[in-house]
């Protein structure tokens, strides 16, 4: 009997190319990621999701022959984790397709927040050609704090060394190895951020990582850094970093991720013109939307044809067992 795969989210076609020319899958898509066709959802054995498909209790209580879902995104805070693991549902994800998506576009923020590049393009399309209003900086020879030195923070951090900077980082759960590897300090996370020119953040959702930056830490962080997030939103408390940008504390910050997204549109976040935002694109190239989906449809197929698992959650992380998350 033919196993069903519905597929979720259209950046997600690539699995569905794959799978297609399998006789022994059939696949459907959903038009929306969001609203899933209950005809086909009832039925389906097998989900292939990104992250705007949000795995709950109500929806697995429909889904009442799924075995499996993959999810192509390397966070996984959009599944209820203990939900899926009541229904006896295994779940898997591809932590490693966006790595390098990720961690260019944490440069992208990086760069046009030290250059002022949106200011400037800004100005010159407005016809100003007022080149002393713009003034960046050099990064050689300044330090770049890494929080959270696994797989996205270790490619961050080898392109900071790239472009001759020190690099420190914080990360209580990470092994020795990695930091002697990287030729990366192990700090304390205060030491991070009162040493920092340029910091960003690579940690998962966590009860621990939630608003791990707020006010506390803004009074001593080192004035005049550019603050980098491509993580999670929860990581920073907004209006805490609002009060920081309006002491003029912050030289200048890039954000991908925020508390609630969509960004609203009377965010003060949109006021300050040192403000770099973009919509959560971290993991939006081609290519990582390409290697993600081939993974999936990989892990789909060993799954079905021989049981074989791989990059399950629950991750056996220490830091997930310190404090999880428990879903959208
Ligand atoms: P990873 O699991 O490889 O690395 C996370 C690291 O954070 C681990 O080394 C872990 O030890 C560390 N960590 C956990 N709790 C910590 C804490 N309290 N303090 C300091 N460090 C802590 O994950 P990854 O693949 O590198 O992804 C990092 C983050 O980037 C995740 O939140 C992921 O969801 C997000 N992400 C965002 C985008 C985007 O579109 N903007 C794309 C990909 C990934």
């Amino acid at each position: 009997m033919k196993k069903k795969i519905l597929i979720t989210d259209r950046f997600a076609h690539d699995s569905y190319l794959y799978l297609q020319q399998h006789s022994h899958f059939e696949v459907v898509r959903s038009d929306s990621p969001q609203h899933l066709p209950l005809e086909h959802l009832v039925s389906a054995n097998a989900l292939i999701i990104r992250s705007r498909t949000k795995i709950n209790e109500e929806l697995l209580q429909k889904a009442r022959q799924l075995q499996l879902i993959v999810t192509c995104t390397s966070g996984f805070d959009h599944i209820d984790l203990d939900a899926t693991q009541k229904w006896g549902v295994t779940v898997m994800h591809t932590p490693t397709a966006n790595i390098e998506s990720a961690a260019q576009l944490t440069w992208g923020l990086v760069l046009n927040c030290v250059n002022n590049i949106p200011q400037a393009s800004k100005m010159v399309k407005a016809g100003d050609w007022n080149r002393d209003l713009i003034t960046g900086m050099e990064l050689t020879g300044r330090t770049y704090g890494i929080v959270g030195l696994g797989r996205i923070g270790s490619r961050v951090a080898e392109l900071a060394q790239a472009f001759g900077m020190n690099v420190v980082a914080y990360d209580p759960y990470q092994e020795d190895d990695v930091f002697e590897r990287l030729h990366i300090p192990r700090l304390s996370y205060e030491e991070v951020l009162k040493t920092a020119d340029v910091l960003s953040f690579h940690v998962p959702k966590t009860l621990e990582t939630e608003h791990m930056l707020n006010r506390s830490q803004f009074e001593y962080i080192h004035r005049g850094i550019v603050l980098i997030n491509t993580s999670r939103g929860s990581v920073i408390n907004e209006n805490d970093l609002c009060e920081a940008l309006e002491k003029g504390w912050l030289r200048s910050v890039g954000l991908d991720v925020f508390e609630k997204e969509p960004l609203h549109r009377n965010s003060n976040l949109l006021k300050y013109p040192n403000v770099v935002l973009t919509p959560h694109i971290g993991a939006n190239t081609e290519d990582a939307f390409f290697k993600a989906s081939q993974i999936a449809a990989n892990k789909l197929m060993a799954f079905f044809v021989d049981g074989s698992t791989s990059d399950t959650l629950p991750p056996r992380a220490p830091w997930y067992g310190a404090a999880p998350f428990k879903g959208e």
